[in-house]
């Protein structure tokens, strides 16, 4: 798999290592050392990935990816966080993130991370191998050629992410499924993953697509084993 990332990272030791094991695994690879400068570049484009560190100089990664994602809500973003940012993981993944790994980590968890989110992507970008059929249910429908969702034929602007959730779950109505299932089935993790990255991405989801996420009328929570889709 090839692809253009960006590295958005202030800790020049770890740009080089991993500018190093990604054009060894066949990546493109340019890097921004501080928040506006990476904005700049992710703005301008072309890139398939963003890696992104939380604590920079100028604009910190949450920020930068909440600017980010007013202008592209496609191109996968993977926060990059030290342990003790546990929180900053989730405000990140809240403001459209898609992923998230903890450093330090292993270069065959962030290569793995990084082909889960290209290839979600690229399957997303080609709707000639997928289904492409318009999926309602209720007041919702998601057309998967076009890659949007409407409510009550208004347009909803989901993150890459938070699409291939509501597809997967519109697919398959009334079906309940753990969170482990979400995460090998949306993410295709068969392992390394945080039940919490399923959580706070139906909670956006919600926000989006419930008229009152509390008390959801279509994502709703079967306690104890996990989410189910009401048609
Ligand atoms: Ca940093």
């Amino acid at each position: 798999m090839s692809g253009r990332i960006l590295i958005i990272e202030d800790e020049k030791a770890i740009v080089d290592i991993l500018k190093f094991n990604l054009e060894k695994n066949g990546y493109d690879t340019q890097a921004a050392y501080d928040g506006e400068e990476g904005l700049r570049l992710a703005l301008e484009g072309g890139f398939d990935l963003l890696l992104l560190d939380l604590m920079l100089p100028k604009m910190d990664g949450i920020e930068l990816c909440r600017q980010f994602r007013e202008k592209d809500t496609q191109t996968p973003v993977v926060i990059l966080t030290a342990r003790e940012e546990e929180d900053d993981k989730v405000t990140g993944l809240e403001m459209g993130a898609d992923d998230y790994i903890t450093k330090p980590f292993s270069m065959r968890e962030l290569m793995a991370r990084i082909k889960a989110n290209m290839r979600k992507r690229a399957r997303q970008a080609q709707p000639e191998d997928s289904q492409d059929e318009s999926l309602e249910v209720g007041e919702l429908r998601l057309d998967p050629v076009g890659c949007e969702v409407y409510r009550s034929g208004n347009v909803v602007s989901l993150t890459a992410k938070e699409f291939d959730l509501l597809k997967f779950f519109m697919t398959q109505p009334d079906r309940t499924f753990s969170r482990e299932e979400l995460l090998e089935k949306v993410w295709n993790y068969e392992y390394y993953g945080d039940m919490r990255t399923v959580d706070v991405t139906v909670r956006r989801l919600r926000e989006k697509i419930e008229s009152d996420p509390a008390q959801p009328r279509y994502i709703v929570t079967k306690r104890g084993l996990g989410y189910m889709l009401k048609s």
